[in-house]
């Protein structure tokens, strides 16, 4: 049997090989769409320092730490990954990203340490539900899935807990006060029970200036939430 299963893997692999989508190299790694290497040394790492500032902006109250697995690089592999995860729903994409947010957490002392004192719930930004409608499913969620393969213990909030009113066209080019009016009352909770005092993870895909996340901070905290971290794969 297991040389039928070995002749059907190796059949398997030769006609669908495991292709890495950044770097295009066959690996072996199954049920996953990016190779070891480009998840541990392609990209720069975000954020080395641990600092509790980041993109020249201090973090506004209640939001503990920001911080993002790798520099966003323009034009480069990385943004082209995030560039598939979000339109050509690779949605393993985003599994094997945040398994590496969730494991790049566990080297981060006082995100760890905050995670171990409260109870916490992990609360992708929401997509507004015509842009769920039409991309057919929010890149965010299934980062927050990945890191949750890592963070088994914190449950994530469900799609319609915490929805997003406002649909927001693209922010590029806004200087960070006209984001953050755009983005002014863009989030409502819905289920209050769920956030209340909890520690809330916020994971997007890109950090630029903040104006979203923050204000998503802000509504949770309006909400009855306890602090905030921003965790994202890059950092703009
Ligand atoms: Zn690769």
């Amino acid at each position: 049997m297991s040389k039928l299963l070995n002749f059907a893997n190796g059949f398997k692999r030769v006609v669908f090989p495991n292709v890495c989508v950044c770097c295009g190299r066959e690996h072996t790694e199954q049920q996953r769409q990016i190779c070891s290497f480009c998840l541990s040394d392609r990209f720069e790492d975000g954020n080395l320092q641990n600092e509790r500032v980041s993109s020249d902006s201090l973090l506004p109250d209640g939001i503990v730490v920001q911080h993002a697995l790798w520099e966003f690089d323009k034009g480069g592999d990385l943004q082209n990954l995030l560039h598939q995860l979000k339109y050509e729903r690779l949605t393993t994409v985003g599994r094997d990203l945040g398994r590496a947010l969730g494991r790049r957490v566990q080297e981060h002392p006082v995100i760890v340490d905050m995670l171990d004192e409260h109870q916490s719930v992990i609360v992708p930004v929401p997509l507004h539900y015509l842009k769920f409608r039409y991309r057919g499913f929010n890149q965010a969620f299934e980062l927050a899935q990945g890191f949750q393969e890592i963070w088994e213990d914190v449950p994530i909030c469900d799609i319609d807990d915490i929805i997003r009113r406002k649909n927001t066209r693209t922010q590029t080019g806004f200087s960070l006060e006209k984001r953050l009016k755009n983005m002014q009352k863009a989030f409502s909770v819905k289920n209050k029970t769920l956030i209340k005092n909890r520690l809330c993870v916020i994971i997007d895909d890109v950090f630029t200036t903040g104006a979203t996340t923050f204000e998503l901070a802000d509504t949770l905290k309006k909400g009855g939430a306890g602090p905030a971290i921003i965790l994202t794969v890059a950092q703009a």
